[in-house]
């Protein structure tokens, strides 16, 4: 059997709020009301922040909901190609 045709699917984004990610906004949350006596510690707030909001970002393929990383083209599980 021969498949000329390529399948295509779609990378949806995914907030998950659980995992590593939070912790680390958890920690960039906690460090907001310390910047307000020390500024300075409101970089290491952003920078928590915003590492622990690429860490909570999943990609999911529309075609079989499974994870996927940002960069590919192919999802590993079902070989959609990704537009
Ligand atoms: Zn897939």
């Amino acid at each position: 059997m021969q498949q000329n045709k390529q399948k295509k699917a779609k990378k949806v984004k995914k907030s998950v709020f659980c995992g590593t990610g939070s912790i680390y906004q958890f920690f960039g949350v906690l460090c907001f009301p310390i910047s307000l006596v020390f500024p300075p510690m409101i970089i290491l707030a952003v920078i928590l922040f915003v590492v622990g909001c690429n860490k909570s970002v999943k990609y999911q393929c529309d075609n079989c909901n499974g994870e996927v990383s940002k960069n590919i083209k192919i999802c590993p599980w079902c070989k959609s190609f990704f537009e």
